[in-house]
């Protein structure tokens, strides 16, 4: 029997799916996600966006009046490049994280995540090489991995991506024959490391991207959550022309209206447009009405700075939780965003350890999720964005306990797994 017929017991169309199929896999929080979102578990795996700081019943009221003005074409097919006049708003947000754009190079996505999808679609062969940091986001991994590019991914310390470190990348794969298409890069408040690409470097990297003719895929869902409101230079700023950069509103306002855009120079933003169009037609017109009626009428800005406080202090609860109950580990302290990586002492695998912490009723996402091969075993990210700092600080001192367990079994057997039942 072959493994297809086997399969067929279970899925009648195993042996009908176009190969790149194998490559969709669920991603390590998806599948965490039934566990993590029962009550009693303390989850510090998801990215989900803190919304208890929206003035709500504001929101429903003002809703409504955009629907009574504009609901014909808020609940219409729209134009495939998205809202003239959303796009017109979306360039000032940009300006105010000192970024300068053309609307007419702005094409609005059912999130960002499209536009990772829509990029990597129009510009990836199977084999092709994408290239991005050591870790990345695993959203964009699984994209990736969907339209069969190899993925080679490089080191990054405190100050982001090691330029150094790129250059030879691009070296060796040139040398080697491969065609490095794209640099996926998230340079502000990374997901997962929480760091931000220097000043000092972001030149440089440009400067490298353009000797080596490989394009900037700039992903920054995070740039105006600095705590202390800090924004840096784009890629984008340095080379308009080499750089399509991605914005969201999910993190700066909310994800439920799935608007996010992409800034592309023109002749790509055309192909990027009809590669959309032919997905979804249009992007969803009533949350770019809704998104554009909040742009316009509330104080955004204001928004903004109440939730940099508002994760500053839950950023706070973690790292004081970390220095209490987890001195052994070693992690960064992020300026902005949602994330801390953790890694863990030597010995302890983050990925066994999980379905133990879950056991202990605290969920966090193993750093394998980060990598594309494999990679990771000693880091965690814990997300510090959606709990309570109450909970924030149960969750890490829950998590000690199992890295408490695992430390003692390494220091006894030499490895923290569990000898079979017989084994000894
Ligand atoms: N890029 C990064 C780095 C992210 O963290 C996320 C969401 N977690 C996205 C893209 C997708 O965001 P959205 O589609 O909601 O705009």
């Amino acid at each position: 029997m072959t493994e297809n017929q086997r399969g067929n017991r279970l899925d009648p169309w195993l042996d009908s799916y176009a190969e790149r199929a194998a490559g969709l896999r669920e991603s390590e929080v998806r599948s965490l996600f039934s566990v993590a979102s029962r009550p009693e578990v303390v989850s510090l795996a998801g990215g989900m966006p803190n919304l208890k700081d929206l003035p709500m019943a504001d929101i429903a009221e003002a809703t409504k009046q955009m629907l009574l003005r504009d609901g014909y074409k808020a609940l219409q097919y729209g134009n495939g490049k998205g809202l003239p006049q959303l796009a017109e708003q979306l360039t000032e947000v940009m300006a105010y994280e000192g970024i300068e754009a053309d609307s007419a190079n702005i094409l609005i996505t059912t999130g960002s995540q499209q536009a990772v999808d829509l990029i990597t679609e129009i510009m990836i062969n199977p084999g092709d090489v994408v290239v991005c940091e050591a870790p990345s986001y695993l959203g964009s991994l699984g994209i990736f991995r969907a339209y069969e590019a190899e993925v080679v991914q490089s080191p990054i310390d405190a100050d982001g991506v090691i330029p150094q470190a790129l250059e030879e990348t691009f070296t060796r794969l040139e040398r080697e024959g491969r065609k490095v298409k794209f640099f996926y890069t998230i340079p502000n408040y990374h997901n997962p490391a929480g760091v931000c690409v220097s000043e000092e470097r972001r030149p440089q990297i440009v400067e490298i991207c353009k000797r080596h003719h490989v394009l900037i895929v700039e992903d920054n869902p995070y740039g105006l959550l600095g705590f202390d409101g800090r924004t840096y230079t784009s890629f984008k700023s340095l080379a308009p022309d080499h750089v399509l950069y991605l914005g969201s509103v999910s993190k700066i306002f909310a994800p439920g209206y799935r608007v996010g855009w992409a800034c592309a120079p023109s002749a790509m933003c055309e192909k990027l447009k009809l590669a959309s169009e032919s997905a979804i037609l249009c992007p969803t017109s009533m949350g770019q009405y809704s998104i554009s009626m909040y742009l316009s009428e509330f104080d955004w800005r204001n928004q903004i700075s109440t939730f940099r406080g508002m994760y500053r202090s839950r950023r706070d609860a973690m790292i004081q939780a970390l220095n209490d109950y987890l001195p052994m580990c070693q992690w960064n302290v992020p300026e902005g965003g949602f994330y801390t990586w953790v890694k863990l002492p030597q010995g302890l695998d983050a990925k066994d350890m999980l379905p133990r912490a879950v056991t202990n009723l605290v969920a966090y996402v193993s750093g394998t999720a980060f990598y594309a091969n494999g990679e990771g075993r000693n880091h965690m990210r814990l997300s510090y964005c959606y709990p309570n700092e109450q909970d924030i600080r149960e969750g890490v001192r829950r998590i000690s306990e199992v890295v408490n367990r695992d430390l003692e079994l390494v220091s006894l057997f030499g490895t923290a797994k569990r000898p079979a039942p017989g084994q000894h």
